[in-house]
């Protein structure tokens, strides 16, 4: 069987058709937008996604975002809750870096429109899970990131420097002599198109659909991990992925997200038989960070034999239940549930990809050329474990910050603008029409549940490696001519390197919990990562 290819299709510079632009921006989450309404008017920015330009796990978003906005907070106090949650991975000046500018980019995204909600005339302010204080803005109760990607959305097709291409999948990145110079993405109907850029900012979100059970919607299939990877950029700490505790869990119901929010309101946690597990397990009850709560659910579940356990709102005001989580309630309704007396049946998901392309205090990755921010990347913020909030707040300041330094490399950069004699050719005989891509990635999600999941070991990771490997042999020498085929190899791609971290990484910390090394290993692994391997074999 051939070996992966450099690129996932064939092209050549001469019989393909062609766009430019000064900064090209591969996604339109809430990073990537933020990046292209940092650059200046006169530098135009072109920024494509795979799908409408409203699907994004920005979009999804619940709970808020986090910042110091209440006199009785302060700083420090944020910067040592996200340090507590990152389990001695984070890198400190990069967390005081963004809880300092959170003010000011909650401040702007008001300017831009926002409406976060209010109470008494100012920002409302709610708490979540392992923050010390009250520091998360929010917008219509439970939908923020759809109010702030309004916001931003209509604001960015405003900009006259601005040009968004929705439906339009970045299969690869493009380099030459050691730099990333731009994307080949597919948009019909056109077919492939070569975008040349000055720089090039990855804001390509995360991978939850790497697993069965996920709270990201079906754009998260890690393609810009993948590609970045395949173009010879770093990736680091990818075994860190952070699972939400409270999922719903109907039958027959989309994997949806009921917020930490929920329990930051007052909510008990309860197993099958009515009983409260979390005071026995954490002293901060159901606010513990979110890997004690997913782990917790987890043995609960192995304890009681029952495949989920169950949020309790009863205990609580009904107004108040139904004012601040209007969008919780409806959902559950749909499904008979009434959340201001039922128990909703939840349990854990993969919620959101910490590891990712790594990133120095500016947005600059290892690949000269390429900037990236948000979940894509590892910055340091996060350490082994993302503090509730903190994401779309790393994808707005590391948004502005690629923007601005990709901007001025683009302005002082010497290269011309100009297509580059590029060639990538994939045998005919590799062709991919003859693999059920659908069977391959199902048989893959369901595998990473089972084997790369809450809890692992190294019998279990080995099986993982070797059936991941075994796929990537058939299916990452073909050449397919679509999405489907393409997300499977990136997920491919980003299982393998999930799953090789998590082997070497024979400790627990953060999200990554092996049974075989339960303990954390500071003497070893104290301000370790783990780095993404020149190349994969299998
Ligand atoms: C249900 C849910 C609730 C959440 N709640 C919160 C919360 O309350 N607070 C918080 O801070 N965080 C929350 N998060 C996490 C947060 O939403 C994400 O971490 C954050 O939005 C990531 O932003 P991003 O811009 O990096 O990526 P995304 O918002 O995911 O955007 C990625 C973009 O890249 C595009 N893309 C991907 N692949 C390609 C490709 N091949 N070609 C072209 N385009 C591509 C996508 O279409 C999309 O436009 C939540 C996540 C989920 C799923």
């Amino acid at each position: 069987m051939p070996a992966a290819n450099r690129y996932l299709v064939s092209f050549d510079a001469r019989t393909t058709f062609h766009r430019f632009t000064d900064v090209l921006v591969i996604g339109a989450g809430i990073a990537g937008l933020r990046a292209a309404l940092e650059v200046p008017a006169d530098l135009d920015v072109l920024v494509v996604t795979k799908d409408r330009v409203t699907e994004s796990n920005s979009s999804y978003a619940q709970g808020g975002i986090a910042g110091v906005l209440s006199p009785e907070d302060r700083f420090e106090n944020h910067v040592e809750d996200t340090l507590v949650a990152g389990d001695g991975l984070c890198d400190r000046e990069v967390v005081e870096m963004v809880v300092r500018e959170a003010p000011a980019q909650i401040e702007q995204l008001v300017k831009w429109g926002t409406k976060f909600d209010l109470e008494n005339g100012a920002l409302a302010l709610t708490r979540e899970g392992g923050h010390s204080h009250r520091r998360i803005v929010h917008a219509l109760g439970d939908s923020t990131g759809f109010e702030v990607m309004r916001a931003i959305i209509a604001t960015a097709r405003t900009a006259p420097n601005v040009a968004i291409w929705d439906d339009t999948f970045t299969i690869d990145l493009l380099t030459h002599d050691g730099a990333c110079v731009g994307a080949v993405v597919r948009r019909e109907p056109l077919g492939n198109v070569l975008i040349w850029a000055r720089q090039v900012v990855l804001a390509s979100g995360g991978c939850g659909m790497v697993y069965r059970e996920t709270t990201n919607p079906p754009v998260a299939t890690g393609d810009g991990m993948a590609a970045a990877y395949r173009a010879g950029a770093e990736l680091r700490d990818m075994e860190f992925m952070q699972f939400h505790p409270t999922v719903l869990y109907v039958a027959g119901s989309a994997r949806y997200l009921i917020s930490e929010a929920v329990r930051g309101e007052g909510a008990y946690l309860r197993d099958v038989n009515g009983e409260r597990f979390m005071p026995a397990e954490d002293p901060r009850g159901e606010l513990a960070p979110r890997d004690v709560v997913a782990r917790a659910i987890f043995r609960t579940m192995e304890r009681t034999q029952h495949p989920n356990v169950y949020l309790d709102l009863s205990h609580l005001d009904p107004a108040m239940v139904q004012t601040r989580f209007p969008g919780i309630s409806k959902v559950c309704r749909s499904f008979g549930l009434d959340i201001t007396k039922d128990r909703i049946p939840v349990r854990p998901g993969a919620h959101y990809m910490v590891g990712g392309v790594t990133v120095d205090t500016r947005g600059r990755t290892t690949l000269p050329g390429l900037w990236a921010a948000g979940e894509v990347t590892s910055s340091g913020l996060h350490g082994a474990n993302r503090l509730a909030s903190n994401s779309l707040l790393e994808g707005l300041v590391y948004g502005s910050l690629c923007g601005r330094g990709a901007a001025e490399a683009a302005r002082s950069g010497p290269r011309q603008l100009a297509a580059l004699p590029l060639r990538s050719e994939i045998g005919r005989e590799h062709a991919g029409d003859r693999l059920d891509v659908a069977d391959l990635t199902n048989s893959l999600r369901a595998l990473m549940v089972r084997k790369m999941g809450i809890v692992r070991d190294r019998a279990r990771l080995l099986e993982a490696q070797r059936d991941v490997g075994f796929w990537r042999r058939y299916a990452l020498g073909r050449e397919f001519d679509g999405k489907p085929g393409w997300e499977l190899q990136n997920l491919l791609t980003v299982a393998r390197l999930m799953i090789d971290a998590a082997l070497r990484r024979d400790e627990s910390r953060g999200t990554h919990f092996r049974s075989d090394f339960p303990a954390r290993d500071d003497a070893r692994w104290g301000q370790r990562h783990v780095t993404s391997p020149p190349a994969l074999t299998g």
